[in-house]
C-alpha cells in the first residue's frame, strides 16, 4: 500500500464533497469524539455545524481548540482523511457573524436535511436547543492511501 500527501486543494476538495465527519475537543485532558455533520465554506476557510446544547458545546466552550476528522473509507487499503486543526466559535445574533450567519442560511438550503441528527434529543421525537457554530481552520493535512499494483 502506497500513502501519499494531500496538496491542501485536494484537501478542500474532499471537504466539499464531504457533509459527516468526526469532532474531537479536550476538556481537562480528557479527549471527547462525536460523529457531527458539516459544511465547508472555503471562502471563509471554515466549516459551519448545526449542533444540539450538550456536553461537546459546554467542552467547546471551555477549550476551543478543536480537531475535525473528515474520511472517505472504500476499503482498508483504499482510503482519504482529511484532518483539520482548529477553533470553534459560535454564531449568534450580533452584526458581527451577520456574514457567517447569512453564508450558513445558504448552505442549508443547499443540503436539506444533513442537521437533523443535531436536533433529535435522546429518546423522544422532541426537538433540542440547538445552535449553529464554525470552526475556522487553522491548519489541515490529507493522507490518501491505495494498494500496489
Ligand atoms: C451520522 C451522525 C451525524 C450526526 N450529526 C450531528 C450534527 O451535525 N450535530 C450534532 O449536534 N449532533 C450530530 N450527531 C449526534 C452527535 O454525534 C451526538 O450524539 C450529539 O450531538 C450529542 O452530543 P453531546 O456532546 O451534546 O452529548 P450529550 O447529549 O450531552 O451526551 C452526553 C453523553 O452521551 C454520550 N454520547 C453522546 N453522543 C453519543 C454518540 N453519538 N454515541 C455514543 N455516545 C454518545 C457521551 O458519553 C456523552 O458523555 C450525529 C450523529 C451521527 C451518528
Amino acid at each position: 500500500m502506497q500513502i501519499r500527501e494531500l496538496s491542501a486543494e485536494q484537501c478542500l476538495e474532499l471537504l466539499k464533497r464531504s457533509t459527516l465527519g468526526h469532532l474531537g475537543c479536550v476538556l481537562d485532558r480528557q479527549p471527547y469524539v462525536v460523529p457531527i455533520h458539516f459544511s465547508l465554506d472555503a471562502e471563509r476557510n471554515c466549516l459551519y455545524g448545526f449542533s444540539s446544547v450538550g456536553q461537546k458545546i459546554a467542552w467547546m466552550r471551555e477549550n476551543p481548540h478543536v480537531c475535525v476528522e473528515v474520511p472517505e473509507i472504500t476499503d482498508r487499503n483504499h482510503w482519504t482523511t482529511v484532518l483539520i486543526f482548529g477553533r470553534y466559535e459560535e454564531i449568534d445574533d450580533t452584526p458581527e457573524h451577520a456574514d457567517a450567519r447569512q453564508r450558513m442560511l445558504d448552505l442549508l438550503q443547499e443540503r436539506r436535511e444533513w442537521w437533523l441528527p443535531a436536533t433529535a434529543k435522546l429518546g423522544s421525537q422532541e426537538r433540542a436547543a440547538v445552535l449553529i457554530y464554525q470552526i475556522h481552520i487553522d491548519r489541515m493535512t490529507g493522507r490518501s492511501a491505495a494498494r500496489d499494483r
